[in-house]
C-alpha cells in the first residue's frame, strides 16, 4: 500500500502544499517574466517588491508599531547569538539570560565572549515534572543591557510565557514560534527568528527591533551583523538570499490568507491536543513537562525503553511519516508541527502513538 508522505522534522521543515506549488511555477518563469526566481537580481524592482510586501505583511500580522524596524538578515538564528550582544550591550556591563533549555543555553554561552552573563534558571523541576517559571519570578540583573529568552525551546519541547512591561529590553529568540504565537511586539526590544521552521527555508532570519536600540553597536561589529546597517539599507547590504526572501514572502501571504496569526495559533492548539492526548493515553510513552509548559509546536517524548522509540520510528516510517527522531542530545521522539504541517498527518501519527503496544 502506498501512503501519502508527511515530514515532521524540526527544521528545515514542512512547507504548505500551496506554497510549494507556487515555488514550482516560479522556478522556470518568475511571474511570467523571462527569468527564474533563482536568477532574480537583488537590485531588481521585483526583489524590492518582495521585501516591501514581506515587511508590510509582517507589520500587519503582528500590528507592529511604527517605531520598530523589520529587518531581513542573511544567516540563521545562531548569527544573532553574537549579533545581539555586539549590537545591544552599549556601555552596559552585563546581560541576563533566562535558561530554559538547549537553545537559550547556547545563546548565553555565545554572549559570554562579550560581557558578564547573568544566567537565571527559568525552569523549575522536581523528580516528575519540569515547568517554566512565570516571567514575574525572573531575577534580572539591574545593570543588564537586556534580558534574553527563548519562548519555545525546540529541542526540549518547552513553551514559556512572554514577560510584560519589563523595564529592561526583552530580546526573544522566536526561531521555532514566530507566526505561531500571539504576541504584543511592544513588550519586546528585539525579536529574532531563523525562517526555516515557521516562515520559509534556511539561510535567512527576521529581526524586529525597536528604533532606540539601533544606536549602540560596538565599533568592531562586522557590517553584516549590524542592525543599524540593515535598517539603513532596507535589508539589502550585500547580495541578498533572494530565494529565501521570496519563500518567506509566500509564507507570510499564506498565513494572511489563512486568517493570520490567530488562525495559526488555533491550528497549532488543535494539532498539539491530538498529539499529547495520544501520548498521555498510552503508558509506553512519557513526557515530563508540566501541561501548561508543553510546547504546542515541538512535542518531545520518550519510550519506556529505546526499543519502543525505535519501533515507533520504524512503524511511522513505513507509513510515510518521517523526521521524527529526537534531537541527538535528548533522544526519544520529537514531533515538530509547524505552520506547514496538516492536521491529517498529525492524526495519522497520533493513531500510531496511541496504539503502540509495550
Ligand atoms: N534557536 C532556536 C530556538 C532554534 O530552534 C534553532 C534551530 N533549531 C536555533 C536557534 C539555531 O538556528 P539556526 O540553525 O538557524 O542558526
Amino acid at each position: 500500500m502506498t501512503h501519502q508522505k508527511h515530514y515532521f522534522a524540526a527544521g528545515p521543515a514542512a512547507l504548505p502544499a500551496q506554497v510549494k506549488q507556487q515555488i514550482q511555477d516560479d522556478i522556470i518563469h518568475y511571474r511570467d517574466s523571462a527569468i527564474s526566481i533563482l536568477e532574480l537580481g537583488h537590485r531588481s524592482e521585483a526583489f524590492t517588491n518582495i521585501l516591501d510586501e514581506s515587511r508590510r505583511c509582517m507589520r500587519e500580522l503582528y500590528a507592529i508599531p511604527d517605531n520598530y524596524q523589520i529587518l531581513f538578515v542573511q544567516g540563521g538564528a545562531t548569527l544573532h547569538f553574537d549579533a545581539v550582544p555586539l549590537n545591544l550591550l552599549g556601555s552596559h556591563t552585563s546581560a541576563t539570560y533566562i535558561d530554559t533549555g538547549l537553545w537559550s543555553a547556547k545563546a548565553a554561552r555565545s554572549a559570554q565572549k562579550y560581557t558578564r552573563v547573568e544566567t537565571f534558571n527559568g525552569v523549575s523541576s522536581d523528580a516528575n515534572e519540569q515547568s517554566c517559571l512565570d516571567p514575574s519570578e525572573w531575577t534580572v540583573h539591574p545593570d543588564s543591557a537586556y534580558v534574553h529568552f527563548t519562548p519555545n525551546e525546540t529541542v526540549d519541547g518547552m513553551n514559556c510565557a512572554d514577560p510584560i512591561d519589563s523595564p529592561i529590553p526583552v530580546i526573544a529568540d522566536m526561531t521555532s514560534c514566530l507566526l505561531m504565537r500571539d504576541l504584543n511586539v511592544a513588550d519586546f526590544g528585539l525579536i529574532y527568528s531563523g525562517t526555516q521552521k515557521t516562515l520559509g527555508i534556511a539561510g535567512l532570519s527576521v529581526v524586529i527591533v525597536r528604533d532606540d536600540l539601533l544606536d549602540r553597536a560596538h565599533a568592531s561589529t562586522p557590517e553584516l551583523c549590524r542592525y543599524d546597517c540593515h535598517a539603513e539599507h532596507d535589508s539589502i547590504v550585500n547580495t541578498s538570499p533572494v530565494f529565501a526572501c521570496y519563500v518567506m514572502q509566500l509564507m507570510l501571504q499564506w498565513v494572511s490568507e489563512q486568517g493570520g496569526v490567530k488562525a495559526m495559533v488555533e491550528a497549532s492548539r488543535v494539532r498539539a491536543k491530538v498529539i499529547y492526548d495520544a501520548i498521555d493515553s498510552n503508558p509506553c510513552w512519557s513526557n515530563t513537562i508540566a501541561t501548561n509548559s508543553r510546547s504546542s509546536i515541538n512535542a518531545v517524548f520518550q519510550g519506556q525503553s529505546p526499543a519502543h522509540t525505535d519501533a515507533l520510528l520504524a512503524q511511522a516510517e513505513s507509513c510515510g511519516l518521517t523526521g521524527l527522531q529526537g534531537h541527538r542530545k535528548v533522544g526519544g521522539v520529537r514531533v515538530s508541527m509547524y505552520n506547514g504541517t496538516p492536521l491529517c498527518a498529525v492524526e495519522k501519527l497520533a493513531d500510531l502513538i496511541a496504539n503502540m503496544k509495550c
